[in-house]
């Protein structure tokens, strides 16, 4: 079928993640995949500049997932995890993950990010109920924060676009700006922006009450908010901060972890141990949904010290679904045996280099994120000197992404919106971590033609 036709007949029956009619006129059907190239119907090539949601991170066209999932489906291919029942590839995944994830002392698993959010922040709640401290119910949430699209994980998600049509949002999520270097508004002199952070992290906790304050949820390096990187200062910070006032740190790692950022959870980076870790995506590449948390011994000591009427009472169908769970073996043995992680830093660390050397004199480039793995992005501004934003009528994040389409390399741009301090339009990158330096080349040039079609120099 031509692929005019399939996207007529997606259009009659199929409604998409943030649907709306007026995205049907672009839509690619992806065939096939191989490395970090994707194919649409009509025999174009793209290079996935974003792992296709972040997620692709071995890359495509990998048969040993296949293969993995179909042995699992021939020998038993589905059974519940629920209490009283396993399965063999739930229980080997969780014993690979905690030999991944120091400090951690068990998982529970989900099918997504979402869910598994879901899980921590109830988790969160439950913990205090535990413990006997049942005031302690509030999340502190970072403005540009995404934590998925239910209804409490899109409270938590600090993006008001995903609000709007839903509100009234799960009271109790109290929202306070983000580390964003480029656009933190109150560091006092002398203050870093993690320290500035910090303290208004202390400072809602104090507002809020410290006994009504269970968790703070964050992303290590937000992904969809606009790649932001925090200051070195920030997460070292952060913890304190917690621990000080009895929070739950939560770190969403559905993004950072599994390699994205070179290791295999993006909190290693500033030596942080969180309570609970949630992850989904990467732990996959996608080639079957899987999520889950992560916890720390004292967060499981408080699910296995309630009586049995007040057991944590949570669970999915498919949590531990075990082709789920073969592949995930398999996606971990691939990451680790073929080095993705290095490469994934080596990699990282030429497309920030590549971005920089392209854009660091551009007079609308205002912000060039990067550093920590495949995880980049370009900030544009009308005014180096202001910062001031596009108009967001200007579309130019969106028209930058356009071209780079026409160029062969598909990515997500954000426009110029967002809580205060508004940030401008970007262009965000996370390709899959099997990337080659060409391929790394590829996109540096393909961004720096597509920026000149859009702005003119
Ligand atoms: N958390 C982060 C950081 C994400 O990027 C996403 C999805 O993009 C989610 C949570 C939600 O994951 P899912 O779409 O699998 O529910």
């Amino acid at each position: 079928m031509p692929a005019q036709d399939l996207t007529k007949t997606d259009k009659k029956h199929q409604i998409h993640s943030l649907h709306h009619p007026s995205d049907v006129a672009e839509q690619l059907v992806i065939t096939g995949g191989k490395g970090v190239t994707v194919q649409d119907a009509d025999g174009h090539s793209y290079l996935d500049g974003l792992s296709s949601l972040w997620n692709v991170n071995i890359g495509y066209g990998r048969k040993e997932l296949a293969d993995a999932a179909a042995t699992q489906m021939r020998s038993l291919s589905y059974y519940s995890g629920y209490a009283g029942t396993t399965t063999i590839p739930s229980i080997r995944l969780a014993e690979r993950l905690m030999g991944l994830a120091p400090g951690m002392a068990a998982v529970f698993f989900a099918s997504g990010g979402a869910e598994a959010n879901e899980a921590a922040l109830k988790t969160a709640r439950f913990y205090w109920k535990a413990l006997g401290k049942t005031g302690k119910l509030k999340v502190i949430a970072r403005q540009y924060a995404y934590h998925g699209a239910t209804l409490q994980t899109m409270s938590a998600t600090g993006i008001p676009a995903y609000w709007k049509m839903f509100e009234p949002r799960i009271p109790g999520f109290v929202h306070i700006q983000t580390c964003y270097p480029y656009r933190f508004q109150g560091a006092r002199p002398g203050e870093t922006v993690g320290q500035a952070a910090a303290r208004e992290l202390e400072e809602a906790i104090l507002r809020e009450g410290p006994e009504t304050v269970a968790a703070l949820i964050g992303e290590p390096i937000h992904g969809a908010g606009g790649v932001i990187y925090p200051t070195e200062d920030y997460w070292p910070l952060v913890r304190a901060v917690c621990d000080k006032y009895d929070v739950l740190l939560l770190a969403d790692e559905i993004v950072t972890g599994f390699g994205r950022t070179g290791r295999w959870f993006g909190l290693e980076h500033w030596g942080v141990t969180p309570d609970i870790c949630s992850f989904a995506k990467g732990v996959t590449s996608g080639y079957l949904p899987l999520g889950g948390i992560l916890m720390t011994q004292k967060v499981r000591n408080a699910i296995e010290s309630v009586a049995p009427a007040d057991r944590w009472m949570h669970g999915y169908t498919n949590s531990g679904q075990p082709a789920c769970c073969a592949v995930a073996l398999e996606n971990i043995r691939i990451l680790e045996s073929e080095g993705l992680l290095e490469n994934s830093a080596r990699m990282g660390a030429a497309l920030w280099q590549g971005l920089k050397e392209a854009f660091a004199g551009h007079p609308h480039v205002g912000d060039i994120r990067g550093g920590k793995g495949l995880l980049a992005a370009l900030e544009f501004v009308q005014e180096k000197a202001t910062r001031e934003s596009f108009a967001q009528a200007d579309k130019v994040g969106q028209r930058i992404k356009t071209e780079l389409k026409e160029l062969g390399i598909l990515t997500r741009s954000r426009a110029a919106e967002g809580p205060h301090p508004a940030a401008g339009d970007q262009i965000l990158f996370a390709p899959p971590l099997c990337i080659t330096e060409s391929e790394v080349e590829q996109i540096v040039d393909s961004l720096r033609r597509a920026v000149r079609a859009v702005l003119g120099s």
